[in-house]
This record gives structure tokens, C-alpha cells and sequence, in this order.
């Protein structure tokens, strides 16, 4: 096996070459090595291989060279040190959270999240004796409030889901590392090309892979990234003892889905740059918020930290809840799902379906009304895109 020689290649060129690890027979697209183990040319060598002391794959649950170029190619992306990969977004997070926590310590979140993400530190960690402070991210002073002398780590996302708030991630990791704690970054909505918190002082980014580095709806997959130390320490063997890990397969389908990852996200980006004016001119729609536009509330904290708005739009329609169906049901082209980052363009009704767990309360805080939806713009022509929702919105 070898990869090929590490250069300063743009991310474009990453993402086709990077970690490529190619076998004897020099195949040009990266093998898929669909095989659970190894063998080992005699007992010496397979006990070199389990005392550390002979490099090399041992078993799929914690390498795989399929996996491992995925690893390597997100990790070239990314800048990071290293990555390892997961079965899902959620076993990322699990894993970079949980890898650093035990009990009696705390850890402080935003409270907007991934419906999942949400669970995970509201009513999963303090049932293992690590209480979570929930706060309004974009408040520093609530940051600063919460943190205690066991705290841990800060958890947040942005752009936020569902309605596309954005964090100061340099900011709050500063309050994070003052306290001697870390910061945790789901970078999703983002994606790679658009946002890179460990640059921005995040020690930790976690992926969905199943979002825009598939992009097109297939497979599963998490990715969790950071320096060597932070990734040895409490991602690896957490991964290799508890068995959250990638497949093979899935992770070919992400490596190679990596390839278009440029080309997808910035077209899609374009797209929904056009479909944002068009819904904010609309008399149905009363509220578009979308970070590439100047009349996002933070528009100017974009500008700082992000080098691209993505494909997502929050917007309320006109009618609340009966308005907000009435129109999705007219929608032709646009399909209701609650994925996103897919090449199809998928629209989702957050108060009834990724945030329904939540109290109405819990909702209004967090501005998701009735009428509220998400669309992930997809890679569709825009025109078709545009005249889809404006001949549904007719409909309200
Ligand atoms: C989808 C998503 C997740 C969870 O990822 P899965 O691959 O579905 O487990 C976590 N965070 C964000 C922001 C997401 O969009």
C-alpha cells in the first residue's frame, strides 16, 4: 500500500487525492476492502501487530483501509491532525463527547441543536452523572456564566438547525479554553469548504457524513476530527473497545462522494443564494433566514467566520401550521424529507417533525414557529427550484 506524497494542495485536489492508499494492483479508483480481518504472515508478526510494534491493519472494527482513506481525505480537508471515522453523525458526536467526559464532570451547550444532539446532553450524559447547562449560544455572557470548575466541554453547532443562527466559534472557544475546558464544533450545516473551527480554536469537529459528504442520500457515516492527542486520547479507543464504527462500504461511498464535494456544495450553494431573494420578495413568505444574504441577523459574524453561506434556508410561511402544510403539500419537484445536503432538494417542517420532542416553549425560544420550514436546496436547475415553491406557495 501506499499513499501518495503529501503536498499543499487546494481543498479541490484533496478531495480527489487525498489518503488515497493504493494495493499491488494499482487500481486507479480507491478499493473498497470489503474483509473483517487480517492475516498475519506468521505468530510473531500478529504479536508485533497487538503489542503496537509492527504497523498494519488488525481487525475492521477499529482499521480498514477503505475506511482509513476516508479518514485520512477528510482529515486532509479538514487541516486536522487525524480523524476517525463512525457508523453515523450521532456516534461522532456521542464519541467525541462521551470520550472526554466522565461522572461529576459538566458540560455546557447551546441550546440549539439537532433535535438527537439535544438528547444526547439534555437527557442521555446526566444520567451518567454529567449535568448540561444549556445556553443561547450567540449570548457570551451566558457562556461565561455557566461555566463551573468541573466543566468539561462546550458543545455547539453552526449555523444552528433549523433556523441558521450563527455562533462566534472563536469567541466561545476563548470562554471554553479559559475555563480549562474544550470546544466541540458540529460544522454540518457549514460543511468543510465553508467553515474550519479548529482554525478558528475549536479542538474538536465533528461530521454527519450521512449530510453533504454523501450528498446523495445513500449511506450513513460520522467522522470525528482534531489534533493526534485529542483523537488518541478520546476518540480512538473508545471507537476500537466500544464498536461504533464505519463499514467499509459506506465508507467508499463517502470517499468517493468526497470527489464531487466541491462541485455539489457551491452549486447548491448558488442555487440557494437565488431561491433566498426570490422567498424574501414573496408576500407568502414572512421571514427568510438564509447567512449568505446582509439581512441575516448576523450577517456580520458570517462574514468573519464563514467563507460561504451553504445550502439551507429557513423561512416562516404565511398561515402558520395550516400554511406551512398547505404550501409543502402543493410542492411538485421539492420533496418533504428530513435529511439534508442531498442532491434532490428536500424541505422539512421542524416543529412537527426534527423539534416536535420539544415543549411549544422550548420552540418559541428557539424561533421555531408554526409556520416555519427548511429547505436543503439541491442540485436541481434553480429555475425549476424557484418555480416549484412559488407555484406552492400560491397554494397558502
Ligand atoms: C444529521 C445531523 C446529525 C446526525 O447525523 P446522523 O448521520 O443522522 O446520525 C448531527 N448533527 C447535525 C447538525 C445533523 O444535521
Amino acid at each position: 500500500m501506499s499513499a501518495p506524497a503529501d503536498r499543499k494542495w487546494r481543498p479541490e485536489t484533496r478531495l480527489v487525492h487525498a489518503g488515497t492508499l493504493r494495493s499491488s494492483f494499482n487500481e486507479t479508483s480507491e478499493a473498497l476492502f470489503l474483509t473483517q480481518g487480517y492475516v498475519y504472515e506468521n505468530a510473531a508478526t500478529a504479536e508485533a501487530r497487538f503489542k503496537g510494534e509492527s504497523p498494519g491493519f488488525q481487525y475492521s472494527r477499529f482499521s480498514n483501509p477503505t475506511v482509513t482513506m476516508f479518514e485520512q481525505r477528510m482529515a486532509a480537508l479538514e487541516g486536522a491532525q487525524a480523524a476517525r471515522a463512525t457508523a453515523t453523525g450521532m456516534a461522532a458526536v456521542t464519541v467525541a463527547l462521551m470520550g472526554q467526559l466522565k461522572a461529576g464532570d459538566h458540560i455546557v451547550a447551546a441550546k440549539a441543536l439537532f433535535g438527537s444532539c439535544r438528547y444526547i446532553v439534555e437527557d442521555f450524559l446526566p444520567r451518567y452523572g454529567i449535568p448540561c447547562t444549556l445556553v443561547d449560544g450567540a449570548d457570551l455572557d451566558q457562556w461565561r456564566k455557566a461555566v463551573r470548575p468541573n466543566t468539561k466541554t462546550f458543545f455547539i453547532e453552526s449555523p444552528t438547525n433549523p433556523t441558521l443562527d450563527v455562533i462566534d466559534i472563536a469567541a466561545v472557544a476563548k470562554i471554553a479554553h479559559d475555563g480549562g475546558a474544550t470546544l466541540v464544533v458540529d460544522n454540518v450545516f457549514a460543511t468543510p469548504l465553508f467553515q474550519s473551527p479548529l482554525a478558528l480554536g475549536a479542538d474538536c469537529v465533528v461530521y454527519s457524513a450521512t449530510k453533504h459528504i454523501d450528498g446523495q442520500g445513500r449511506c450513513l457515516g460520522g467522522v470525528v476530527l482534531g489534533s493526534e492527542e485529542f483523537i488518541q486520547n478520546n476518540v480512538q479507543t473508545l471507537i476500537r473497545q466500544t464498536g461504533p464504527s464505519l463499514s467499509p462500504f459506506n465508507a467508499w461511498v463517502l470517499l468517493k462522494g468526497l470527489e464531487t464535494l466541491t462541485v455539489r456544495v457551491r452549486e447548491q450553494t448558488r442555487s440557494a443564494a437565488i431561491v433566498a431573494d426570490t422567498l424574501a420578495g414573496h408576500p407568502k413568505v414572512t421571514r427568510v433566514i438564509y447567512p449568505g444574504r446582509a439581512d441575516h441577523p448576523q450577517a456580520e459574524l458570517v462574514k468573519r467566520q464563514m467563507s460561504g453561506a451553504s445550502n439551507l434556508i429557513a423561512f416562516d410561511v404565511a398561515g402558520g401550521k395550516a400554511g406551512a402544510f398547505r404550501f409543502q403539500d402543493a410542492l411538485r419537484l421539492v420533496r418533504i424529507s428530513n435529511n439534508l445536503g442531498d442532491a434532490k432538494s428536500l424541505i422539512t417542517h421542524p416543529a412537527t417533525t426534527t423539534h416536535q420532542r420539544l415543549t411549544p416553549d422550548q420552540r418559541a425560544e428557539l424561533g421555531i414557529g408554526e409556520g416555519l420550514v427548511r429547505l436543503s436546496v439541491g442540485l436541481e436547475h434553480v429555475d425549476d427550484i424557484v418555480e416549484d415553491l412559488v407555484a406552492a406557495l400560491a397554494a397558502v
